[in-house]
């Protein structure tokens, strides 16, 4: 069952919360010369035209990147924001006009240099066809397969460094704990390794399964981030906030995020709020 398809949701509050994560992480591994590779487990199509049919039906990208582009002016100040904003500007066809709301590969490719790889794994074989389409520069690998059994196949790399971004879909139940198991084999085999999470907040709470697994695992060193646009409501189904885990993450990573997100958050909606802290420390 390959039923998810993201350009119904690109450019929510959620990809903002998980895009501008990813941005602040890379941020801080460029900040040496050695390699990187990089891996996106669940990479989507690659870009999202926001006057496409499907994106245009539910408008989430109103709710999200929209009103953070309308502010661009005054969020330019804010350091994250200012950098997050700059590419996401450079990946506009015009870049006057918001009308392409660049997915996880292309936030990746946007700043891959020579010396970083980047693999990308995508198992939906219309997803894949769209985002072997997209022009990619670099040492770009496309992989029309499960990501989270490529991931642990592609393991060790022979860079020194390693980062990982893994958003499911979470159609399937199992997901949340495959993950967790999953991110406890992969830690074995890449010790230093930074990876990323994205998991949805749902009222029926199913994220819990994923906190514990990887509580349980003995994984240490594990940094959780949460943006809620509202509480979950009674008889409510819809995610109701976007939440993402980052191991080994870089020094200063959680202020330079608290400080992007204190401009981001009143632009989302009057109750929406963002905490963060480790879920396992150190
Ligand atoms: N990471 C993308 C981004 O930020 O732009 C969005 C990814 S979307 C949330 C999840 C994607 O995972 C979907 O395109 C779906 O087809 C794909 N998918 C589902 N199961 C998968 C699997 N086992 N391996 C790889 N991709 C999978």
């Amino acid at each position: 069952m390959l039923s998810y398809q993201h350009a119904y949701h690109a450019g929510n509050f959620a990809d903002v919360h998980k895009h501008l994560t990813l941005f602040a992480v890379i941020d801080h591994l460029l900040r040496k010369p050695t390699p990187v590779s990089y891996f996106d487990t669940h990479a989507g199509r690659g870009r999202y035209r926001l006057a496409a049919e499907e994106t245009r039906r539910l408008g989430e990208y109103r709710h999200g990147v929209e009103p953070l582009w309308r502010a661009r002016g005054q969020l330019m100040e804010e350091p994250l924001l200012a950098g997050w904003l700059s590419a996401l500007t450079a990946m506009q066809p015009n870049p006057q006009v918001l009308s392409h709301y660049p997915g996880s590969p292309a936030w990746l490719v946007h700043r891959l240099r020579p010396q970083d790889r980047l693999k990308l794994f995508e198992l939906h074989p219309g997803e894949h066809a769209c985002l072997a389409e997209q022009p990619m520069a670099g040492d770009v690998e496309w992989v029309h397969g499960d990501g989270l059994a490529g991931l642990l196949d592609s393991l060790p790399v022979t860079t020194p460094r390693l980062c990982a971004l893994i958003d499911p879909s979470y159609e399937r139940k199992a997901e949340y704990r495959e993950v967790a198991d999953t991110l406890h084999v992969a830690m074995r085999k890449a010790r230093h390794a930074v990876m990323l999470v994205w998991y949805p907040l749902l009222p029926a709470a199913r994220h819990h399964e994923l906190l514990e697994g990887i509580r349980e695992s003995g994984l240490r060193k594990v940094w959780r981030s949460e943006l809620c646009l509202h509480e979950p409501g009674v008889g409510e189904h819809g995610m109701y906030g976007s939440g993402m885990l980052v191991i080994n993450p870089p020094w200063g990573l959680d202020s330079r995020l608290i400080d992007a997100m204190a401009a981001v958050t009143p632009r989302l909606g009057q109750s929406s709020r963002y905490s963060s802290g480790w879920w396992v420390g150190e």
